[in-house]
């Protein structure tokens, strides 16, 4: 290469370098500088539409004194609610700033923490609380309440820095309204627009953040409009319809370590006079995080907006919970009918055996009455046949007064044939006759109430007074017999309730089987005791010095037909046992220690006389009658 072309080639090489530093030029500073660590901010947003620039909104002056005085660089993206969620939830961000409502909506869900809190001028102070106003025509006497929207058609001036259509839903929730069921919402951003329907009628109320209309209208426009419900908390300034709320918070993810946090607090809250960055902008600045007021409703808020936020149940879920509620339906339905069905079974067949136990009580009943009427035919037959046994004693002892008022009367007879009679010993002979034929007379009455068919007649008797009736009865038997009878009765027994001829029939059986049982005895004797035994019972024993009976035969002599004489019905025992049960009582036999054998049988003493002792002679005298 000559030197002639040296100057070109230097040129040219020079003109190279000049064009490749212009290529590379923009990177240059990011080699040489340190790079900054970069954070994401989440602002909301409340319309698609407003995607707006960073520089239209007032939260450029934060960004930029973001960037300017701290070591980190802050990226800023504008999301509608539910993406600002979903951005939080991948990780896409750091930081988010959004109004009240949707903040505690992710705190509760995303663990976000404020950092600060919103303020905004209002008459030369800065307010960190928001609330709504709601306005009517001044002349709309139908709107005085709130509850008196519904119906009603009413307008939200939305501004996009503002709390939203949440905060008015769930503030008009608290008193019973509900958007689109009862109240009809128009969301309007343009506030002429607004402010001239309402003046038309074509809407009956308008909403706006408190103040803004205030700020916006002139004092005569403003005297036409009346606000719905007016109150003044001691957070606001300004007349406000609604609960306050707390202004937009500037929040950060809960990975944020603290000395970031703490250099954005120091950055945004420290200014200085007259440097213009340090506002947000005039209109708004940044303060701590506000605690919350009007706490009690906003809480009712949250919680309604905690089940307000709780995921919808996919259509499968629902089917299946539909499909799980019809089977579980059914299936009770099913369990029902069958209970139904087996209740009515159930109440068939007791039905039933309630009618068969009727019918069987009934045939029971007839049935005892039955036997008692047998027994008592049979104690008939028994008397009868004891009556014809005792025809030749009868006839012996109605034989002796019949006798004796013959004599009387054949000696009367005689003294009146003589002349001179003496009435005296007339009479007397008169009287002894009448005597005997009172004998007669009651040998008489005694045989036909003995042999009389009757049904049972219970009194109250003395034990005693039978075995005298009965021992009288048999006498002339027992003295054919030449038995010889001792009675062993112990005074002052309690009465029974006793059917009297029947005690006596079991009593007449029970001697006239120790008599026959000591036939051919030499010395026959009979003892008759009463007793009293433990205090509730009375006791009445035969006791012979017959045969006695065998072991064997012990257990079989009460069976009916069971007997060991050849004359014998084997029914005596048998009638006596079963007028002893009718009684409560109990017959029961055994052997004596030496011979012989003991029938005893037991009536119960009448309960309410147990104590009352002695008897008293009325109950003797009443059975003296019978
Ligand atoms: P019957 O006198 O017609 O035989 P009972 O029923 O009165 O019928 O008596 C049944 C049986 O009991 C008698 O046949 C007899 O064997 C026995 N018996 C009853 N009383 C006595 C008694 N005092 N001593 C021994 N045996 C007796």
């Amino acid at each position: 290469m000559s030197l002639k072309k040296q100057p070109c080639f230097i040129s040219l090489s020079a003109f190279l370098f000049l064009i490749l530093l212009c290529l590379f030029y923009p990177a240059i500073p990011a080699w040489s500088a340190p790079q900054k660590q970069t954070f994401n901010i989440g602002i909301l947003t409340l319309h698609a539409t407003h995607q707006h620039q960073l520089e239209d909104s007032p939260w450029q002056l934060t960004i930029d004194r973001l960037n300017q005085y701290s070591k980190y660089h802050f990226n800023t993206v504008f999301l509608p609610p539910n993406k600002l969620t979903n951005a939080l939830e991948n990780d896409e961000l750091d930081f988010i700033i959004t109004d009240a409502f949707n903040y505690l909506i992710l705190e509760k869900k995303h663990d976000v923490l404020r950092m600060l809190t919103r303020t905004e001028l209002f008459d030369g102070e800065y307010i960190s609380s928001e609330a709504l106003s709601i306005f009517t025509m001044n002349n709309n006497s139908e709107v005085t309440r709130i509850s008196d929207l519904q119906g009603k058609r009413i307008a939200l001036l939305e501004n996009e820095y503002s709390t939203s259509e949440l905060f008015l839903e769930k503030f008009l929730n608290i008193h019973d309204l509900n958007i689109g069921e009862n109240v009809d919402l128009l969301v309007l951003e343009r506030f002429d627009l607004t402010q001239s329907w309402l003046k038309e009628g074509k809407i009956d109320a308008l909403i706006t953040k408190s103040g803004l209309l205030e700020k916006q209208l002139d004092k005569t426009t403003l005297e036409t409009l009346r606000l719905v419900y007016p109150r003044r908390g001691r957070h606001a300034p300004f007349l406000h319809s609604s609960v306050l709320v707390p202004e937009w918070a500037f929040a950060r993810a809960w990975f944020i370590n603290d000395e970031i946090v703490n250099q954005i607090i120091t950055i945004l809250i420290s200014h200085k006079k007259n440097d213009h960055v340090n506002y947000l902008s005039e209109q708004y600045h940044w303060t701590f995080a506000q605690k919350y007021h009007g706490l009690a409703e906003l809480f009712a808020l949250s919680r309604e907006m905690e089940t307000a936020q709780s995921p919808p149940p996919s259509s499968l879920s629902v089917k299946l919970k539909y499909w799980l509620s019809f089977l579980i339906i059914c299936f009770l339905l099913v369990i029902l009918i069958m209970y139904l069905r087996s209740s009515r079974d159930l109440n068939n067949r007791l039905k039933t055996s309630k009618e068969s136990l009727e019918l069987e009580i009934k045939e029971r009943q007839h049935a005892q009455e039955q036997a008692l009427t047998h027994q008592a035919e049979l104690a008939h037959v028994a008397r009868l046949s004891t009556m014809g046994e005792m025809a030749s004693g009868l006839a012996h002892e109605l034989n002796q007064p019949l006798s004796a008022i013959h004599t009387y009367v054949q000696g009367c007879i005689r003294l009146l044939k003589m002349d001179k009679h003496d009435p005296e010993a007339i009479i007397n002979a008169l009287q002894l006759t009448a005597q005997q034929a009172d004998r007669a007379g009651g040998i008489i009455r005694r045989l036909r109430s003995f042999v009389r068919k009757g049904e049972s007649h219970k009194t109250y008797t003395d034990i005693n007074h039978i075995v005298n009736e009965v021992t009288g009865f048999l006498e002339s038997q027992l003295h054919n017999k030449q038995v010889n009878l001792t009675l062993d009765l112990k005074e002052d027994l309690p009465p029974v309730l006793a059917d009297i001829i029947q005690i006596e029939q079991v009593l007449i059986n029970l001697l006239k089987n120790g008599i026959e049982a000591m036939s051919g005895n030499e010395q026959p004797a009979i003892t008759v005791v009463t007793r009293r035994k433990d205090n509730k019972l009375v006791e009445l024993c035969v006791i012979d010095s017959g045969h006695g009976i065998s072991e064997d035969k012990l257990k079989q002599i009460f069976n009916p037909f069971f007997t060991t004489k050849t004359s014998g019905m084997g029914m005596g025992l048998s009638i006596s046992s079963s007028i002893i049960e009718a009684h409560d009582g109990k017959l029961y036999a055994e052997n004596n220690p030496v011979s012989g054998a003991r029938f005893c049988f037991t009536l119960p003493v009448t309960e309410e006389l147990v104590t009352e002792q002695p008897v008293t002679k009325e109950y003797l005298g009443n059975n003296n009658n019978e």
